[in-house]
């Protein structure tokens, strides 16, 4: 199967259009997201719409479930915070239904998906340290995706140890274990601004890791015109 993995869209619905675009050009079998459909874009019901519409199969991300009125924004910085209770009065009824519903982490047999980490959805797997208690919950499995940080990486750990891997192309070895973050299509914080995802090929055993160009101008004018913080608009820019 060839899947599309994508993650932290953020209601940056020019960002998503453009990832899907890519991901229908490299005809994938299934997409799959990662969390974060909402939260500092200026078009979560859009976004939300389309998730829906496509039938992608999609977790909960702290910004999904803060919107949705499951959780408070007790963490959130001052510009998240004042973002997520804008999209809160926002969100169609419908739509925050569909969110609260959505799972924290699905288990698809041959891999894992959760938002943050595997040991709480919330917490931010930034480097090998950490990614060596996230191994501790992997059990059996060989690849688990996760988002959050709006950083792409790639973590293997063999008998050896634990390591990064860069590189636009990952081939996945046999009797290594995998923790890979796709990026953010949304809001990227690796001062690249495009849109990030990945094409995971599970019988090639290969990550193919994805950038696209988007109509960033217009994503900001929206934010702008919406009355969110302008920090909002121009981070999208510089991709921070
Ligand atoms: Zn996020």
């Amino acid at each position: 199967m060839l899947y599309g993995i994508i993650s932290d869209i953020h209601s940056n619905l020019e960002a998503l259009e453009s990832a899907l675009a890519e991901l229908d050009d490299a005809a994938v079998d299934e997409i799959i997201c990662l969390g974060d459909i909402v939260g500092y874009g200026a078009n979560p019901n859009e976004c939300v719409e389309i998730i829906r519409e496509r039938g992608i199969r999609s977790i909960a991300g702290n910004h999904d479930a803060v919107a949705s009125g499951m959780e408070e924004p007790d963490y959130f910085n001052h510009i998240a915070r004042l973002s997520i209770l804008w999209t809160r009065t926002v969100l169609t009824k419908e739509h925050k239904e569909f969110l609260r519903a959505l799972p924290r982490s699905i288990d698809n047999g041959g891999f894992l998906v959760v938002h943050g980490a595997l040991t709480h959805a919330d917490n931010y797997i930034t480097g090998i340290e950490i990614a060596k208690d996230e191994y501790e919950h992997m059990e059996g499995a060989e690849v688990c995706f996760f988002g959050h940080t709006h950083l792409g990486v790639c973590f293997e750990k063999d008998a050896d140890g634990i390591r990064m891997l860069g590189g636009e192309r990952i081939v996945l070895k046999e009797g290594a274990q995998y923790l890979i973050n796709p990026g953010s299509v949304g809001q990227p914080r690796d001062r690249d601004p495009r849109a990030a995802f990945i094409v995971y090929d599970d019988s090639a055993r290969e990550v193919r890791c994805r950038r696209v160009e988007y109509d960033i101008p217009a994503a900001q004018k929206k934010i702008k015109d919406s009355g969110l913080s302008d920090a909002l608009a121009m981070r999208l820019a510089i991709g921070v």
